[in-house]
């Protein structure tokens, strides 16, 4: 099995990256949801691993605003709530893959105004 990594990196839209891997798996990745997933240390707890983001805290409406390739392994983004620290190596973008082959039930997007804790459905 070859190292996973992806092949084209297409910025659909700032809302949206498509990712093509080498092996043909395609997978399109909403901003909010690779946001709410960010791995870097602010964003999970480096003892528990536990997430500290609450899922539904980010707006469907976040953009991407740069994406970088880091080394030859991981991409960086910048997002338009000023976050950037987190690095999502190909392993992991793979393992977040949101197509319906890997995410069978799909993503819920979170509502636009989020403002009001509780009126997310779980
Ligand atoms: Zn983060
Ligand atoms: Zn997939």
């Amino acid at each position: 099995m070859p190292y996973l990594m992806p092949t084209k990196i297409k910025r659909v839209s700032p809302n949206r990256t498509d990712v093509t891997w080498n092996d043909g798996h395609f997978g399109s990745y909403p901003s909010w949801y690779l946001r709410e997933n960010c791995p870097c240390a602010d964003c999970v707890d480096e003892f528990t691993g536990e997430k500290k983001i609450v899922p539904g805290s980010i707006p469907a409406s976040l953009e991407r605003v740069h994406v970088a390739l880091v080394g030859n392994y991981a991409l960086q983004f910048n997002w338009s709530d000023g976050h950037n620290t987190g690095i999502y190596s190909f392993d992991l973008l793979r393992d977040l893959c949101p197509c319906p082959e890997c995410l069978p039930g799909g993503l819920k997007e979170p509502a636009e105004d989020t403002g009001k804790p509780g009126s997310f459905e779980v």
